[in-house]
């Protein structure tokens, strides 16, 4: 590997992250802590790892001029894309270049950008079981492929992410609501949908999977314990690792794993979703970049999945090792405010093995997730519940 440099030295490794939320910033603290130089951007001033990196950016990534320009300034060596909302095709130009080197790879993060991309690799060229699905561009072809597919389903705009603008159809009279509640949630208007067959899970679990490179200087595939977590309208409140499996539902689960993020290729943490029925295992999606129910990972593992992502990308040795049974439980946000304190932070920090991260997020929405508690103890149970109890014991209030 190419040896690693001093910070804001001309011998300095320059790592970029391409969004800086509460994800990003622990990235950038571990990478930090190797000695990288790091360059934050996001969309808006003051995000969670603008508070952490050597440099801060604002910029609307989505404008590939703009992110064209912000790279070719700043030269960074990597280029670690965050979120999907990015003008990738720049970054496949960047990477074909030789400019940078782009996290795992620019394809990647092109075909993960919206759900149509990585839903027909996995399914079509991978064969891979995942639920049925359709891909529709308005309500009249929704209806048709509904009619196919059967109810209950789920309908969800191409370009989206955590839920928004997804709902579960039960029969025909949730049809419109469910196209207009899509486009409403979507991040282009207009857009188009994927319709897919509900599938009855008993649970789901994110399967943390990194590809390192070996001591022979091959790329290895690293699975983390599987992460359960419990999703409400589409966006994780709460995890726990590990998730237990029977011995075939894992062995099919880390199957799957590995063939998508072979096909992927690159350096990295992937998040693998899948739903588990018994012994059957369909894929759902996969992040090419650290997941927000590994954020338990942060109390469970020797390496957090941000340190082994950091380690990965730099061509380093990883250790997927469990410490610890722990969960993870979210600190939303609970009021409407330009700024909060957070009350009740001791008392959380007095349930036994707690630990808690507030992410540094100035404007407080409701449902918006404003920290993470954490707890690791001897048994899954007991950890969900100790992290439950932590959480509610975090009250914000307007400041
Ligand atoms: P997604 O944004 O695709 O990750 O969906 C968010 C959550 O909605 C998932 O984690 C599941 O809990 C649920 N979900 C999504 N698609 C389906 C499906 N086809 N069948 C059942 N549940 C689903």
């Amino acid at each position: 590997m190419t040896p690693l440099g001093t910070p804001c030295t001309p011998s300095a490794t320059r790592v970029m992250l391409l969004g800086s939320g509460e994800l990003g910033k622990e990235v950038l603290i571990a990478l930090q802590r190797l000695g990288v130089e790091t360059i934050a951007v996001d969309r808006y001033p003051g995000a969670p790892g603008h508070q952490v990196a050597h440099r801060a950016h604002t910029i609307d990534m989505t404008d590939p001029q703009a992110l064209r320009a912000l790279v070719e300034a700043e030269r960074p060596d990597v280029v670690v894309p965050e979120i999907e909302a990015i003008a990738t095709s720049v970054l496949v130009d960047l990477e074909a270049e030789g400019a940078v080197r782009v996290v795992p790879t620019a394809r990647a993060t092109r075909l993960t950008m919206d759900r149509e991309g990585i839903r027909r690799l996995a399914a079509e060229t991978l064969g891979l079981p995942t639920s049925p699905y359709r891909f529709c561009d308005s309500l009249d072809e929704l209806r048709a492929a509904v009619d196919g597919i059967g109810y209950p389903c789920v309908v969800k705009p191409v370009m989206s992410s955590s839920g928004k603008g997804q709902s579960r159809l039960d029969g025909p009279a949730d049809l419109t609501p469910a196209w207009e509640h899509a486009q409403e949630g979507g991040r282009v208007q207009g857009g188009r949908v994927i319709v897919e067959g509900f599938v009855d899970f008993d649970y789901e679990i994110t399967l943390l999977t990194v590809r390192a490179v070996e001591t022979d200087g091959t790329v290895g595939t690293h699975f983390c314990e599987p992460v359960g977590h419990r999703q409400v309208a589409g966006d994780y409140v709460e995890s726990w690792q590990p998730q237990p499996m029977s011995p075939v539902a894992l062995r099919r689960s880390q199957e799957i794993a590995r063939a998508v993020t072979d096909d992927l290729g690159g350096l990295g943490v992937f998040g693998v979703e899948l739903f588990v029925r018994g012994d059957q295992v369909w894929f759902s999606e996969v992040s090419p970049r650290p997941h927000d129910t590994g954020m338990v990972t942060m109390t469970t593992q020797r390496q957090s999945e941000f340190e082994l992502h950091a380690r990965a990308i730099l061509g380093l040795p990883v250790d997927t090792t469990l410490l610890s049974p722990g969960a993870s439980a979210v600190v939303h946000g609970g009021v409407d405010a330009a700024a909060v304190v957070f009350e009740g932070v001791d008392e959380a920090l007095r349930v036994p093995h707690s630990d808690l991260r507030l992410f540094g997020k100035a404007d407080s929405r409701v449902h918006r997730r404003m920290g993470v508690a954490l707890v690791h103890d001897e048994d899954v149970d007991t950890a969900r519940a100790q992290a439950a109890l932590a959480a509610s014991l975090v009250r914000p209030r307007p400041a």
